[in-house]
């Protein structure tokens, strides 16, 4: 049977592409086809837009409390719906079922943070900075906001952007991962369920046809972009030279430091968490690990322990630890980055190249794998990998380490574990990375506070979420004001206006 082609979501219906593009969607466990994505064209593109702008007034002129109350009932039916979207996730992207449900819930609290936009959009006031001058600003909408995002959490990442934009007055176009696609069209649903006025929120799944349109579309004000470097660079280069506001988050290589007076035990299993949730296809995933001093052997030890006792399979199947990757061709690609650093030199500890999945003969399934005595220089250390690879190198002390960690491009996450409080305090002093773990693998912050890297790993100057993300997806507007009696006396001046 043909696999069918899934819809685009425009002006609150479902409506059939006509571009004649669409591309393979995998259930990644048994390499079947399972549908289709639709590659939305310019013109589709555009009549998302169009949508999005014949929506904004009324959205824009709707109390924000009304918007809320909105949001609030769209949380209501996510709680509602989170097992069928955690398999959606789950037969797409190959995560475990309990992973892409957490990953959901984060998102969740994203939709939480959204409700509390009457609070969040108040402004500021301020009486009397010049006798009987009083001043104020309010936050108002950008306009038609955009976002573009990558096939790692089909649920979360769209879900860091829609929510905040939409409850600060702004209408959305969505572009979700040509991989995943049936998570955000299944999320849309649910918000016109939850009340939403058709053409808030638009989906058009599509590939770099959809993008382009986007970043060249004269009625987008705003884009956010989450995906891997060259990308987020071409999106930040393209909108910003086309006037818009833009927020690009991309790849990642995140280092753990590990000192010697680290809790051993605790450390290997946090490691592992990082290292292999996911199947490595996390942007916060550790993916080096930097040994301080005489821990190394013995940490290399029980990760290569940990990591061989793992259970590999389907993600919907009960008990599994780690699913497959996402697609054949990152599996291959991994293979060879694996190899590379084989050929450069690194100490295999596991090697996941060859692992048996009984059934899964078909599914892209990689084991996962350790490399030991890995360089800055060695290709496994370079690259980011975005799989299930852990690579160990070894330095004598924590500036080092430190200095280690700060020379690599990117800047996500990191992580130090310690026993020492002023060791802690120098690594969070002195890191060049956004967001840091003491004793915490994976430092996702909550929603409440805002998510973004540094140096390579974000392209614009707002991070997602929390406040930054009110101040990206508003514009402030600085009102004075001015009530003069009839018979005031006034005289005329050129000077420039002194208040105080
Ligand atoms: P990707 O860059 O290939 O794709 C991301 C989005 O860009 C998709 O919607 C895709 O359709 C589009 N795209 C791809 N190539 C394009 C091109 N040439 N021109 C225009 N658009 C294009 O990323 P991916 O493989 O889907 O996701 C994995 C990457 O995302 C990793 O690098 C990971 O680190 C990164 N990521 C980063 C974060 C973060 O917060 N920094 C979060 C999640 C994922």
């Amino acid at each position: 049977m043909t696999p069918t082609v899934l819809p685009l979501w425009i002006g609150g219906r479902e409506v059939p592409s006509r571009s004649g593009r669409a591309g393979d969607v995998f259930d990644p466990s048994t390499g079947e086809v399972v549908r289709r994505a639709p590659f939305a064209s310019k013109e589709e593109v555009g009549q998302a837009v169009a949508a999005a702008r014949a929506a904004l007034p009324g959205w824009r002129d709707t109390p924000p409390l009304r918007r809320a109350r909105i949001l609030a009932r769209f949380r209501e039916l996510l709680e509602a719906d989170r097992d069928e979207i955690a398999r959606l996730i789950s037969q797409e992207h190959g995560k475990t079922l309990p992973d892409a449900a957490g990953s959901l819930q984060r998102g969740i609290e994203v939709v939480e943070f959204a409700t509390g936009a009457p609070h969040l959009l108040k402004g500021e006031r301020a009486e009397d900075v010049a006798r009987g001058v009083d001043a104020h600003s309010t936050l108002q909408p950008v306009g038609v906001c955009a976002g573009i995002t990558p096939f790692n959490f089909p649920a979360m990442v769209p879900m860091w952007m829609f929510p905040m934009a939409i409850a600060c007055g702004n209408t959305f176009v969505l572009k979700p991962s040509e991989k995943v696609p049936s998570t955000a069209l299944r999320l849309a649903r649910l918000l016109h369920e939850a009340g939403l006025p058709d053409g808030v929120l638009n989906v058009v799944p599509g590939d770099a046809e959809a993008v382009d349109a986007i970043l060249s579309h004269p009625g987008v004000s705003a884009v956010s972009f989450v995906g891997s470097t060259p990308v987020a660079r071409h999106v930040y280069e393209t909108a910003a030279r086309n006037g818009k506001r833009v927020q690009a988050l991309g790849g990642a290589k995140n280092h753990a430091v590990v000192l010697p007076d680290a809790a051993l035990e605790f450390t290997a299993d946090a490691l592992i968490g990082a290292g292999y949730g996911s199947a490595g296809e996390r942007c916060m995933a550790i993916s080096a690990v930097v040994a301080v001093g005489d821990v190394a052997e013995p940490l290399v030890a029980r990760l290569r322990e940990k990591a061989a006792a793992l259970k590999v399979g389907p993600g919907t199947q009960a008990g599994v630890e780690m699913g497959p990757l996402v697609t054949a061709a990152h599996r291959e690609r991994i293979r060879k980055i694996i190899a590379a650093g084989v050929a450069e030199g690194a100490r295999v500890v596991l090697d996941g190249r060859e692992l048996h999945v009984p059934g899964g003969e078909r599914g892209f399934f990689l084991g996962p794998t350790l490399l030991d005595r890995v360089t800055p220089d060695m290709t496994v250390y370079r690259e980011e990998i975005f799989g299930p690879v852990l690579v160990v190198l070894r330095a004598r002390t924590l500036a080092e380490a430190i200095a280690l960690v700060n020379a690599n491009p990117y800047g996500n996450g990191t992580a130090l574990f310690t026993g020492s409080g002023l060791a802690a305090q120098t690594f969070e002093h002195e890191i060049e990375v956004g967001m840091v773990g003491i004793n915490v693998a994976i430092p996702v912050p909550m929603a409440f506070f805002s998510f973004g890297g540094w140096k390579q790993s974000l392209f614009g100057d707002l991070h997602v979420h929390g406040m930054e993300s009110v101040m990206f997806y508003t514009r402030t507007k600085a009102v004075t004001s001015r009530w003069p009696a009839t018979e005031e006396k006034s005289k005329t001046t050129l000077a420039m206006p002194t208040h105080g």
